[in-house]
């Protein structure tokens, strides 16, 4: 049995879950055809594809979660106060950095 997406590594807010959820697919597919339908070899290959992309994605998410889904009332106007000064554009490029190490932790193997 092989499991994808937040079933099988659900990272919570903030560790890019649909990447994680499509790239996994593609990653699975790959394998499997990679291995001429042969499934242990191809999940074997599958869970060292992902990873490494998926650690660096709960690690971040572990980071995020807090942040983007604070606990108390006091939390979520610092949350909302910081959204407002990271939305400024002279400090949005340090959000889109953040968003984009997960998104690029996982490099995609070519499957011909
Ligand atoms: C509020 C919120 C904001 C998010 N924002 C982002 C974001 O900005 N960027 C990002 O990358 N990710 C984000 N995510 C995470 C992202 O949505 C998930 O990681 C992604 O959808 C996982 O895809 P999945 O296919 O594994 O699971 P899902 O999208 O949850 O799909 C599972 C499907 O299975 C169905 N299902 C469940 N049980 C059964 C059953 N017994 N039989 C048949 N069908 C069943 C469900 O109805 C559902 O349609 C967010 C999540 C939430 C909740």
């Amino acid at each position: 049995m092989a499991l994808l997406g937040d079933a099988a590594w659900g990272a919570g807010p903030g560790g890019g879950g649909t990447g994680l959820a499509m790239s996994g697919a593609y990653t699975l597919a790959g394998e499997l055809v990679a291995a001429g339908g042969d499934h242990r070899t191809a999940f074997a290959q599958y869970e060292q594809q992902m990873r490494p992309g998926v650690a660096a994605s709960q690690k971040q998410a572990k980071e995020a979660g807090p942040f983007l889904a604070p606990l108390t009332e006091k939390k979520l106007r610092q949350r909302n106060r910081a959204y407002r000064f990271l939305s400024k554009r002279l400090v949005a490029g340090v959000f889109v950095r953040l968003t984009e190490r997960s998104a690029n932790a996982l490099k995609l193997k070519q499957y011909t």
